[in-house]
């Protein structure tokens, strides 16, 4: 028996980076919430000072355990053990970690390094810490960040083989209140189209993450209502996931993703299974 409108997530991280409790944790949580499907996807090691990517030596603990979660559970939960393998200013890292995956998530964090020092600067960490990058690196230009942060994206979208792009609108994760711009100028709005008709014309899903919302930072999800709206005109294929980074996180705020779709027109949402995608109509 489902308790959640969406059997699945497969956007979730562990205790081997910024995330809590182990892979078998995610696990039983995501068996006593009726899910079929779990993916796991911790933060990639990257080659360079990160406070909350997977340190590298910890990768083949974090394979082990997964790969045993697996096994433990199959076939009652379909386990896909993945990562978020970070997209760094057009250096693909898939490559490294595609062989020993099941799927990957695609994320773009990392924009650029700090003149000063050369530290890669990740722009979700903080309000200050974005305030800073902006700043430091874009001058101030909201504008010129957001241009540069979309065609990351679309980067992504086109050379990378991740099979989920994550948070495709994270620029906005602390524009409260319009804070730096409005998601209604025409400016932002093209930078969002284009890269929504890139992922109609691939072969990934997007992804409706309901971390801001149930974080509490944004008032929206990732990526908010109105690009969703404008995803399902275009047919680009969507899939729903918590980003979780604690087990009891697995399902937060999959009834609002529900009725979000719903209110959409989206007549079905993907999620990845072992011969390619599977539809779930929304009743
Ligand atoms: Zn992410
Ligand atoms: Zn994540």
């Amino acid at each position: 028996m489902n308790a959640t409108p969406f059997p699945f997530n497969f956007h979730g991280h562990t205790q081997f980076c910024d995330g809590q409790l182990s892979p078998e944790d995610h696990a039983q949580a995501a068996i006593r919430l009726g899910f079929t499907h779990l993916g796991l996807s911790s933060h990639c090691p990257v080659p360079f000072a990160s406070t909350w990517n997977m340190p590298p030596e910890r990768l083949g603990e974090y394979l082990r355990l997964a790969r045993e979660a697996q096994a433990r559970h199959a076939p009652e939960l379909d386990l896909w053990v993945g990562l978020e393998v970070d997209f760094v200013d057009g250096q693909d890292m898939e490559a490294l970690y595609a062989p020993v995956l099941d799927y990957r998530v695609g994320g773009v964090h990392f924009l650029k390094t700090f003149p000063q020092d050369g530290e890669h600067w990740d722009l979700d960490r903080s309000p200050a810490h974005f305030e800073r990058g902006l700043r430091a690196i874009f001058g101030h230009d909201i504008r010129a960040l957001a241009t540069y942060y979309f065609e990351q994206v679309m980067h992504m979208v086109e050379a990378t083989g991740c099979q989920i792009v994550a948070h495709l609108d994270l620029i906005k994760k602390f524009n409260r209140g319009n804070r730096y711009f409005r998601e209604d100028e025409p400016w932002y709005q093209a930078l969002v189209e284009a890269c929504l008709q890139r992922m109609a014309a691939g072969d990934k899903l997007l992804e409706v993450n309901t971390r801001g919302l149930y974080s509490q930072l944004c008032d929206d999800f990732f990526p908010s209502r109105w690009v969703i709206r404008r995803a399902v005109e275009l047919g680009v294929p969507l899939t729903v996931n918590s980003d979780a980074h604690h087990p009891s996180e697995l399902a937060k705020a999959y009834p609002q993703a529900h009725q979000a779709l719903r209110e959409a027109g989206c007549p079905q949402v993907f999620h990845l299974n072992r011969q390619g995608w599977k539809s779930l109509p929304l009743g």
